[in-house]
Formats: C-alpha cells, structure tokens, sequence
C-alpha cells in the first residue's frame, strides 16, 4: 500500500485510517461527478449539504445518541469550549463543579472563573495528576449547574474508567482523546465536546453534543457564534463550517462501522494498550505515569527517569520509524499515542523496540 508511512505516535493532530486517507486521496480534485473538490464547495451547496447531514447521521449511529440531543460541528477548538460552556450553562445558578486531573482541566476550571463561582470538585496536581480521583473523593456542590471533567488526560496519560454520579447537576466532558474509542451512554450527559485532531479528523473542528433543553440560558454577554442555541438554529452554519474536517470525519466513520464500530474500537483499544503496559510492566527500565487503575488506553506516558537515556530512546525510535514519542514537557520522558487508527502491528513492533532497548541498555 503505503511503504513510507511510520507508525506516527502523535499526540494530536494524529493518525488517521489510511482507508480514509486513500478514499479522500481519490476524490480530492473531483468529488463524485461534482467537478470540484470538498475544500472548494460552497457549505450551502447540495453535494455539502448531503455531506454535513450523512456525516450528523453516521455520529449519531456509531455514538448512539439520543434524539433528544443535538450533534454540533463547530471551529470554536476544544480550548474554545472551556469558555463556551460557562457562558452557556453557568447562569443557572452561577456556580459549577470542576474536576482538575490535567492540564486541559486546569485551564478549562481557570476560564469558568471569570463567569461565576468554581468549585474544585476534585484535584489530583498532588501527585502530578498520575491518578483520577475515585467517587467518594468528589465533593460536589449541589448547587452547581453542571459537573465538568475531562474524561482522559492527553498529556498526563490518566483515564476516568467510572461515569461520576452527580444526580441531577448535568455532567460536562471533554472527550477530546477518547471520544469513539468506546461505548458511552450519552444519555448520562449534558454536554459532551471534543476537538476532533485526536481520534476523529484534522484540526479545525469540534464536536459538541448536547442535550436540546441545556442551550437557550446563556449568559447576555454571550458572543453570537458561542451560543448554543444560536448553533442549534443554525444547524451549525451561523458561520461557515469546518467543511473539508466534516467530510473527513465522515470518511472516518465509515472505517469506525466496518470495524464494529465503538464496540470494534474498544476492542481493538484493550489489545493496544495492554500490550503496551504489560510490556512498559515487565521491563527493567521503564516505568509508567499513569498509576494503575487510572491508566489512559489512548496516551501512555512513561520514563526512564534518566533525561539522556529518554532523549536516546525517542533517537533510536525515530530511526527505527516511529515518530512522535517524546513526551509533553510538563510530564517529560515518553508518551505514546494509540488512538484508533494506529494499527495493532504497530504497538507490537514499538513493543519489539522497547524489549531491545531495556535489554541493551
Ligand atoms: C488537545 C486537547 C484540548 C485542546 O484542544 P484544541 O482543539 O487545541 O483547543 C483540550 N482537551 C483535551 C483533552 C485535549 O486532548
């Protein structure tokens, strides 16, 4: 097929399906008999319009969401929907729950203190976010108008394997780096959002699913473009979609459903990363960020605890043609991404390289 593709170990914008790339490779001059290219069609356009709406519908089958939410494509980033959720849901009561267990977290919970009262539910910068908090230690104010949490943690490598219980306080996940990696109940949520470079297209779009009754009480200074209920309206073109990102995604679906779809995924996900961990386990050198129990299945983070040895690892697995492995500066050491469409084979050969390299070094 491809022989110069590496097994790109990328945080994000990341890996896609090679099928998708193949499919959008085919169709990028002449889109179906259109005579143009996605990238040049008016986003009002039938052939666009037909795009938009397959691509709504394929997300709101493999996600299985309920008709009573509304599936959003937006340009706002995910960072963009650290301001947007306050604005939107905070008014309620003035006051929201924040779990802070990574960086994206910690500046979502900062952002929502400009627009009403946070209340740090949990935090785990105690021991350098390598856990997520359990149930007994959330303290949730009642009062709050939603729960916000980010459900895994891109550069720490933690993963909240439980759905916090909040009652009637709507929950609000970033879902960024393990959105369609597995099944989830939608229906436990209010508002579910994700940028869509990490497991689902290139960047420049953003998904937000929400549930109908939560858009329409934003707050009065709430910009035009980062209102809900304006987006709802509109069916997402208030302003001009992310076009090219939307029917990618589309592309993308398409792999997701004849793999089994998030059943498929999460299959497919265990495989990868127990690989991974038991083989990060098993070695003399390596050790883990993520504490046990809190693992992430999409970002692995580990180190040798020796700068030098790191910097040669990240070297020599470059050479060896798998790119991307240096960690996130606030964590240091490696980070392995293992989104969706990195293949089993390739976390089997880095498992190759990383028993090699702890028996030569
Ligand atoms: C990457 C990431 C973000 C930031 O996304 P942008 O689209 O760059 O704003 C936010 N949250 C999580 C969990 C991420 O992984």
């Amino acid at each position: 097929m491809n022989d110069q593709r590496v097994y790109n170990f990328s945080a994000g914008p990341s890996m896609l399906p090679l099928s998708a790339l193949e499919r959008a490779s085919s169709e990028i001059t002449n889109y179906r008999g259109s005579g143009m290219s996605v990238m040049e069609m008016s986003h009002r356009s039938k052939v666009f319009m037909d795009i938009f709406a397959e691509t709504q519908q394929k997300l709101r089958q493999v996600l299985n969401v309920p008709d009573n939410y509304k599936i959003l494509f937006l340009q706002t980033g995910a960072s963009g929907q650290f301001s947007m959720v306050p604005l939107n849901l905070m008014g309620t009561t003035g006051k929201a729950d924040y779990a802070v267990t990574g960086n994206f977290s910690s500046i979502a919970a900062k952002e929502a203190k400009k627009y009403g009262t946070v209340n740090i539910a949990a935090d785990s910068s105690d021991r350098d976010h390598c856990y997520i908090p359990t149930r007994d230690q959330l303290r949730l104010d009642p009062q709050a108008s939603y729960f916000h949490y980010c459900a895994n943690n891109t550069i720490y490598g933690t993963e909240w394997d439980y759905v916090p219980e909040t009652g009637d306080v709507p929950l609000v996940c970033d879902m960024s780096s393990n959105i369609l990696s597995r099944p989830v109940d939608v229906s436990k949520y209010g508002l579910i959002y994700a940028g869509a470079q990490k497991n689902m297209a290139p960047a420049g779009l953003t998904v937000v699913i929400i549930r109908e009754d939560l858009a329409g009480h934003a707050m009065a200074c709430t910009p035009l473009i980062m209102d809900y209920q304006t987006m709802i309206d509109k069916d997402s073109m208030y302003n001009t979609p992310p076009c090219w990102c939307i029917y990618m995604l589309g592309l993308n679906l398409d792999w997701i459903q004849e793999q089994g779809g998030v059943e498929g995924m999460k299959k497919l996900r265990d495989i990868r990363s127990s690989m991974l961990y038991d083989t990060l386990d098993s070695s003399r050198l390596f050790r883990c960020h993520g504490e046990k129990g809190s693992r992430s299945g999409m970002n692995v983070t580990f180190r040798t605890g020796n700068e030098e040895l790191d910097a040669k690892f990240v070297r020599g697995a470059t050479e060896a043609g798998f790119v991307n492995l240096k960690g996130h500066r606030k964590v240091g050491g490696m980070r392995a991404s293992i989104y969706n469409a990195m293949p089993v084979e390739g976390v089997e050969k880095l498992c190759d390289f990383i028993r090699a390299f702890d028996k030569n070094n």
